[in-house]
């Protein structure tokens, strides 16, 4: 990946998704944003199913480049529809690709496992414009987070933070200047 990562902050745990562990990376285009969501996207795709959904919480700034991360992250789980800034709609499904091999070996020997049916559904959550938690709840949220096949994209989870689940990967958006924008990736687990 040519996005350059500024700095590390603290050790790189053992897992990709190491609970603790702060990336900070800055693209210099929606393009380079995209790419890093289809990146993100195949590296989730390679993961153990857990217990529960998968889940993303996406902050930061409007126009931060939240929703153009998710367009590169959608196609990365082999997604062909287009993710859009929802107007209305709060919550949409979408069902994954069938082609979602990603083949070869994996570093170390060890044949990759075949994901294709671990994850089926992304869900893209975008709470702009909710004023109560409730009004998530009210659209299933609890059972939507609690199926391993899901993986939930949350757009200003912050504002849902007293109903996130406790193991969520959350990704700050900043505004640099025009093309610039700095991007933050976290695993919490609290
Ligand atoms: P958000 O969902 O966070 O409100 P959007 O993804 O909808 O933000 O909008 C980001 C806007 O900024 C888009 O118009 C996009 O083309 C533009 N942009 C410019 N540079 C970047 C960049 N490096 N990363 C992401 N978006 C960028
Ligand atoms: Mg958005």
């Amino acid at each position: 990946m040519r996005i350059k990562r500024q700095r590390r902050q603290s050790r790189r745990s053992r897992s990709s998704f190491g609970v603790g562990v702060k990336l900070k990376y800055l693209t210099k285009s929606p393009n380079q944003t995209k790419k890093m969501g289809e990146i993100l996207a195949k590296e989730i795709l390679k993961t153990k199913q857990q217990e529960s959904a998968f889940v993303l919480g996406l902050e930061g700034d409007l126009g931060g480049g939240k929703t153009t991360f998710l367009q590169g992250f959608a196609r990365g789980l082999g997604i062909k529809e287009k993710i859009l800034s929802p107007t209305f709609i709060i919550m949409r499904k979408f069902r994954m690709g069938p082609k979602r091999s990603l083949g070869g070996w994996r570093a170390g020997w060890s044949p990759i496992r075949q994901p294709a049916d671990q994850f089926l559904n992304l869900y893209h959550i975008d709470c702009y414009r909710i004023k109560k938690t409730k009004e998530i709840l009210e659209l299933g949220f609890k059972e939507v987070i609690s199926q391993p096949p899901n993986i939930i994209a949350i757009e200003w989870a912050d504002r849902i933070r007293k109903i996130l689940p406790k193991y969520i990967l959350i990704l700050k958006f900043k505004f640099i200047k025009k093309n610039k924008r700095e991007i933050i990736v976290q695993y919490k687990n609290d």
